[in-house]
């Protein structure tokens, strides 16, 4: 599933599913993951199974931040991931 891809309606460009997991906060995926994804195949049960139990409740209960805060974690996020 790392390889799929879709337009990101935060970014306004393609990210892979893989971005997706890893542009949360601190060790989880981005907050609207079920949402973008819940299309292209069973997201839940995929996230259940790779995240721990507490990984997978904060990410259900994780909120969006404010637009502009939320784009400047993901571009930093997007620099960060480019280094490696
Ligand atoms: S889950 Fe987040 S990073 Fe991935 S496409 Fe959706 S909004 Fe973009």
């Amino acid at each position: 599933m790392d390889h799929f891809e879709r337009r990101c309606p935060r970014l306004g460009g393609n990210v892979s599913f893989h971005y997706c997991t890893i542009s949360g906060d601190a060790d989880i995926p981005c907050f609207k993951i079920f949402d973008c994804w819940w299309e292209y195949f069973d997201v839940v049960a995929y996230l259940k199974k790779t995240l721990t139990e507490e990984q997978f409740h904060r990410l259900v209960n994780s909120k969006p931040k404010p637009k502009v805060a939320s784009l400047v974690d993901l571009i930093g996020q997007a620099k960060k991931n480019s280094k490696l």
